[in-house]
């Protein structure tokens, strides 16, 4: 059984060297009387939350839950069911939830490893647009941005695994959205293929309060945050009176020994912005309400979904490193086997 280990805790950028790979053996039946499920894992999700667990444990963090140095790293991902003591699960099932980077997981289930009911769409899609990206997204969105046709709409990371589905919604909801992205390519994406009304590569732009007046000539009702730093400084002067602002990540401050400072904050005084932190697993209770929405507009071609594939294990670790350096064009996910 293939598995990705910490080496040590990560203090600056991660590096492929931090993860090492382990072979070992694993019994793939469940022992008599046990609850467990024994699942063979399809697809691996990478996500930037990922890199906080790899610090040092942080009791005052909201996500103080770090990985142990030594044993496998785990995350989302979508799995089969290979042999289950589990009354609701059995052989055969298609799931996604928290596995182990690694061939095969023995797992208790929990009600965060949800069953997967409908085959039609791209199974992998359960590691991004189906799965936690889509419900950050759906949630971020609907819950905390508060949305009303015609508003404006501004997105950073917009070509990600999470800014690409809320972008859809937005235009979706009748809202002018803006994105921006590190590269020409993800931005020729969000104009050409994810409908976003303007967007812009904010390494190209040397100031990037100008570049939002430019899109923004009235001003951003909502802003949904994955950034930070000197984006956020910027979205900051260019809010309109009662804006609101979605906390949903702060990529750019994840690798910092200390965060950046904000300079702009007291402008959420004057203009009476609403800035609102969420995290995902809160909303969990509505996957399927989600689903249920989202599914007929897949069917429908309505909304697309763009994954940047690795293929296999072994090149987990440059794929979810990567993640930091903007390499990924969509959703980073890992291929490791096939049903
Ligand atoms: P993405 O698929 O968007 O991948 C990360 C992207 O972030 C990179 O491709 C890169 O895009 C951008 N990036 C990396 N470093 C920087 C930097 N220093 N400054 C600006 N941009 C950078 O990731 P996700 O869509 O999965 O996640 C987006 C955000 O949402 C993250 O902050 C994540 O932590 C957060 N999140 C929060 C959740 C919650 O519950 N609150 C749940 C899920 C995600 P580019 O080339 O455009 O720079």
């Amino acid at each position: 059984n293939k598995q990705v280990i910490l080496r040590d805790y990560v203090t600056g950028f991660p590096k492929e060297s931090d993860l090492i790979f382990n072979d070992t053996t694993v019994d793939l039946r469940v022992p008599a009387g046990s609850k467990k499920i024994v699942v063979k894992n399809l697809f691996l999700s990478c996500d930037p939350y990922m890199r906080i667990r790899m610090g040092k444990p942080d009791p005052t963090a909201a996500l103080a839950q770090a990985y142990n140095p030594g044993e496998p790293i785990y995350g989302f991902g979508v799995s089969e069911v290979i042999d289950s003591g589990h009354p609701d699960y059995e052989k055969g099932d298609l799931i996604w939830g928290i596995v182990g980077w690694e061939e095969y997981s023995v797992i208790t289930p929990n009600p965060s490893h949800f069953k997967i009911q409908h085959t039609d769409v791209p199974l992998s899609y359960y590691t991004g647009l189906l799965g936690m990206a889509g419900m950050t997204a759906y949630a971020g969105f609907y819950e905390i941005c508060s949305p009303k046709k015609g508003e404006t709409v501004f997105v950073s990371a917009a070509s990600g695994a999470v800014g690409q589905l809320v972008g859809q919604l937005a235009k979706i909801m009748g809202c002018y959205v803006v994105g921006s992205a590190g590269s020409n390519e993800k931005v020729d994406l969000l104009k050409n293929k994810f409908g976003f009304d303007e967007a812009f590569n904010y390494k190209e732009e040397q100031d990037l309060n100008a570049a939002l007046k430019r899109c923004f000539r009235e001003g951003i009702d909502i802003y949904f945050e994955n950034v930070g730093g000197k984006m956020l400084d910027a979205v900051l002067l260019n809010m309109k009176l009662q804006g609101r602002i979605a906390v949903c990540g702060m990529i750019s401050q994840y690798n910092l020994e200390e965060q950046e400072g904000v300079h702009n904050l007291a402008t959420v005084i004057y203009k009476r912005v609403r800035m609102q932190g969420f995290v995902v697993s809160d909303y969990f209770d509505k996957y399927f309400k989600f689903l249920d929405f989202v599914i007929p507009y897949i069917r429908e071609g309505k909304i697309t979904y763009v994954e940047d594939v690795a293929q296999g294990l072994e090149n987990g670790p440059s794929a979810l490193i990567g993640l930091f350096h903007g390499k990924n064009v969509g959703k980073q996910l890992i291929a490791v086997a096939r049903e």
